[in-house]
């Protein structure tokens, strides 16, 4: 069962008194339970920062963060149920990649035939079940980054947040991961939250895109609100929209 997640009011301030600088400013999102919701920005409007927030590394200066209607912010991230991929993702070096998906699993004392079953199916929506005896040295990167992926899917979130995934891979694997990530969602239906500074990722991933500057959200809307209907002629330039 798919969850909602509301950012809710969400202020963020780094540092204190004169020296304090805000970097996030009453960021409203709602994202229905199932959606696939891009953040998109420049390099520093805050996109790490809203991640971060929801994910529980850090608390906002104000607002809630609600997951399936449950205000989150005090909770520790490892009680929020959610999965987070990074661009650069530490594989366990001395553990195959069945042992790297299953590891939190295990950690939660799951039965072995369970979870050996859950990395069996993880690994075929992934197709990496030809590589499951491997170790981490011995996969390309765009196979490592589907065992990343898959070590969070296993774990069967009510939440996926991905902070540019994609960015270290080269330009054609990247087409072909974007490709995945798609497949995977529909696949596992799962809510998520995927930041990214490329346009052509947000406008060819999402169903809807907060397009951000400044700490500030800019207008939220489908890919073609954005770019046929731009609020701004911020949003109209970052896009590249025909005006
Ligand atoms: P993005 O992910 O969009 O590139 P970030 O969320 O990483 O942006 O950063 C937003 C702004 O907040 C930047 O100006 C950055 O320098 C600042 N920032 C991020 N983390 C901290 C921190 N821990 N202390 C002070 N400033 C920070
Ligand atoms: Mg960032």
């Amino acid at each position: 069962m798919a969850s909602s997640l509301d950012i809710a009011g969400i202020n963020k301030r780094f540092g204190k008194g004169d020296k304090s600088v805000e970097v996030l400013r009453k960021v409203d999102i709602h994202v229905a339970p199932g959606e696939f919701l891009i953040l998109v920005g420049p390099s520093g409007c805050g996109k790490s920062t809203l991640l971060n927030i929801i994910a529980g590394l850090d608390e906002p200066t104000e607002g809630e963060i609600r997951i399936g209607g449950k205000n989150v912010v005090g909770m520790p991230p490892r009680d929020r149920d959610i999965a987070m991929v990074f661009q650069s993702y530490a594989l366990y070096p001395t553990l195959s990649v069945a042992d790297n998906i299953g590891f939190a699993l295990e950690m939660r004392k799951m039965p072995k035939a369970e979870r050996q079953k859950r990395i069996d199916e993880v690994a075929a929506m992934l197709q990496i079940s030809h590589l499951l005896d491997r170790r981490p040295s011995q996969l390309s990167g765009g196979q490592r980054q589907r065992v990343a992926m898959g070590r969070a899917l296993a774990r069967q979130p009510q939440l996926f947040l991905f902070d540019e995934p994609l960015s270290n891979l080269d330009a054609k694997l990247r087409v072909e991961m974007r490709a995945e990530i798609k497949r995977l969602h529909q696949a596992s239906g799962i809510t998520s939250v995927y930041v990214t500074h490329d346009q052509v990722e947000a406008m060819t991933l999402g169903s809807r895109i907060a397009v951000m500057k400044g700490g500030v959200v800019q207008q939220l809307g489908t890919p073609d609100d954005i770019y046929n209907r731009p609020a701004n002629t911020y949003v109209a330039t970052f896009i590249g929209s025909p005006t």
